[in-house]
């Protein structure tokens, strides 16, 4: 999946979950969004964070390999853990869902993800499955974005706290 499509859907899922939960929307949550929906692909030096790593990704990447460690559950609970537990705010929560939602996005791509990595390197992958910038992904990018809107606009964003576009 490419950068956009991963900040989209993350956006559009973290939407989502304001507006049938308690959550707000705000700026930090949006950018705790965005920033997770990117920060697994930091093992990848051509990625779009991975070119503004100074140069952390290369060493990820020699470290674990692409789609590695940061794909994986145990790099998801640890960073949670740590985040939410020591550093509970709205930006570390989106930041948490973002890399999760990250992770699942990967996890319905034809690559897979190593889940269960240090334990095993099998790549699980969902039942259907849709390959990095295709014609499907743009498709997909349409209806997170559509998705985003709709939930913008229909109660992700409380009247007191509409700190963010509207
Ligand atoms: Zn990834």
């Amino acid at each position: 999946m490419r950068y956009h499509t991963h900040i989209v859907s993350s956006l559009a899922i973290g939407a989502g979950i304001a507006t049938y939960t308690p959550v707000s929307f705000t700026i930090a949550y949006a950018a705790g969004l965005a920033i997770g929906g990117l920060l697994p692909d930091i093992d990848e030096p051509n990625s779009y964070i991975g070119r503004r790593s100074l140069g952390v990704a290369k060493q990820v990447k020699k470290a674990f390999g692409h789609r590695g460690f940061t794909h994986s559950l145990l790099a998801w609970g640890a960073i949670t853990a740590v985040l939410l537990l020591q550093h509970f705010s709205s930006f570390t929560l989106g930041l948490c869902l973002g890399y999760a939602f990250h992770v699942l996005a990967d996890y319905c791509s034809s690559q897979g993800v190593p889940l269960l990595w240090p334990f095993s390197k099998k790549r699980y992958r969902f039942i259907v499955t849709y390959r990095t910038s295709s014609f499907f992904e743009t498709v997909l990018f349409y209806c997170f974005l559509a998705l985003f809107i709709y939930f913008l606009t229909n109660g992700a964003i409380e009247e007191q706290g509409s700190l963010f576009l509207f």
